[in-house]
């Protein structure tokens, strides 16, 4: 078989949602490729004295819609694929959202929960001062991804402020709230899937008390659980990256998010209030009503998605599912809600946040909620039409709902018919 990239897999969408527009040919030679990558050595002073690099990367994929917009990832597996992909999925996110933003994606290849504290912050302020040219608030803006988080977020803002010498908080969002952070931005990756799962419940056939799994828990995953877990739905099985954990009768949220708090892992938690240790790899196949993919990618593929009993899909992790995994879901009539809507609520509340600090006015916790629920409900329900009126699944649907917005803008600066005319 041949070798497929990351950023190939994620291209057999683009080329799916073309096939139901009518598209300039401009369009697709402009969005199949990253348009700047920029890869870096950061090389840092460890606390013991000696010197470590580490590759770093961050990628500008397309601005057509507005600066571009994405986390930064900390991990050992991360690489120029991994990012420019990353990249293509929050160009098409921004679209889904209507944001007046392109995409962008940054990594630094690192396992950070193995720096110390003062480590993890001269890496950080190193990041920023490798790539102080390419952001900027109206240029490219960061955010938080896998494994970086508020604190993170603050060391960047600050460096990049000391850089440029001025104050200048819309740089990056996910800041902490003291530093020009937003209220609810904390959860705000889970609280967009809930309210668009909650929104759908009836055409998605989830309404009532709903069995959940959940695979990742961590920022998504975490707060996931809180939010269904309030409203009474049971938690039924939950992994992180050593381990999982299941109970029939649901889980003890509070202990598991204490335990994580603590630093432990959630298999820790096996032999207390009912939690029986299972496979991490068996997860995903639990028999729930609502399966919630919140890790890393490519973690449903052509070997387990036909084990999958879930009714419905919410992706709160960018890139879940492979095209190949994808078909068999389909035919097994499993209802995905893609990621570029169902985790689309973090770069939502990223844009209030940079609306906020561009205005200087922060908004109150009701505002960014009740802002965030309209927008995931106006979009969730145009993609939900676009699947009855073209009989194509959730997510060739959300691709070309974002395609078309995507294509007007691009069509909309370009000049071919000035020269063919
Ligand atoms: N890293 C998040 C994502 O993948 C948030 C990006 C942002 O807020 O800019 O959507």
């Amino acid at each position: 078989m041949p070798h497929h990239s990351l950023l190939d897999l994620a291209l057999v969408r683009l080329d799916e949602a073309a096939g139901y527009l009518e598209v300039d040919p401009d369009v697709i030679e402009k969005l199949q490729y990253p348009r700047e990558t920029t890869k870096v050595r950061l090389m840092i002073r460890m606390d013991d004295g000696s010197r470590k690099s580490f590759l770093a990367w961050r990628c500008r994929y397309d601005d057509t819609r507005g600066p571009t917009k994405g986390g930064i990832r900390f991990h050992p597996d991360s690489n120029e694929d991994e990012v420019e992909t990353l990249a293509f999925w929050m160009m098409f996110k921004c679209a889904v959202m209507n944001l007046p933003y392109g995409g962008g994606k940054g990594a630094v290849c690192v396992d950070p929960r193995k720096l110390s504290k003062a480590e993890l912050e001269r890496l950080s302020r190193a990041y920023i001062q490798a790539f102080a040219r390419i952001v900027g608030p109206d240029r490219d803006i960061p955010a938080p991804d896998v494994y970086t988080n508020a604190m993170i977020m603050g060391w960047m803002a600050d460096e990049y402020s000391q850089i440029v010498g001025q104050a200048s908080p819309a740089v990056i969002t996910g800041k902490p709230i003291a530093l020009g952070g937003s209220v609810g931005r904390n959860d705000a990756t889970a609280r967009g899937g809930y309210y668009l799962v909650k929104d759908l419940a009836s055409v998605l056939g989830l309404e009532g008390k709903m069995r959940v799994a959940i695979q990742g828990f961590g920022n998504a995953g975490q707060f996931i659980a809180s939010l269904l877990a309030a409203d009474s739905h049971q938690i039924v099985a939950v992994s992180d990256s050593t381990g999982a954990v299941y109970a029939p009768e649901g889980l003890d949220i509070n202990l598991l998010l204490q335990t994580k708090a603590d630093g432990l892992p959630v298999s820790s938690t096996a032999g207390r209030h009912g939690h029986q240790l299972i496979n991490a790899d068996d997860l995903v196949t639990i028999d729930a009503d609502l399966l919630v993919p919140a890790a890393l990618e490519s973690m449903i593929h052509e070997g387990n998605a036909s084990h999958i009993k879930a009714k419905v899909i919410l992706e709160l992790a960018n890139g879940p599912i492979t095209p190949e995994a994808d078909k068999i879901l389909a035919e097994k009539n499993i209802t995905v809600l893609p990621d570029i809507l169902a985790n689309a609520g973090g770069v939502t509340v990223s844009y209030f946040e940079w609306v906020q600090n561009k205005q200087g006015y922060a908004w109150t916790l009701d505002e960014v909620h009740e802002r965030l629920r309209t927008i995931m409900v106006r979009e969730g329900r145009a993609i939900f039409n676009i699947t009855q009126e073209k009989h194509v699944t959730w997510r060739t649907a959300a691709y070309i709902h974002a395609l078309a917005r995507l294509a007007s803008a691009i069509e909309a600066h370009g000049t071919q018919s000035f020269f063919t005319s």
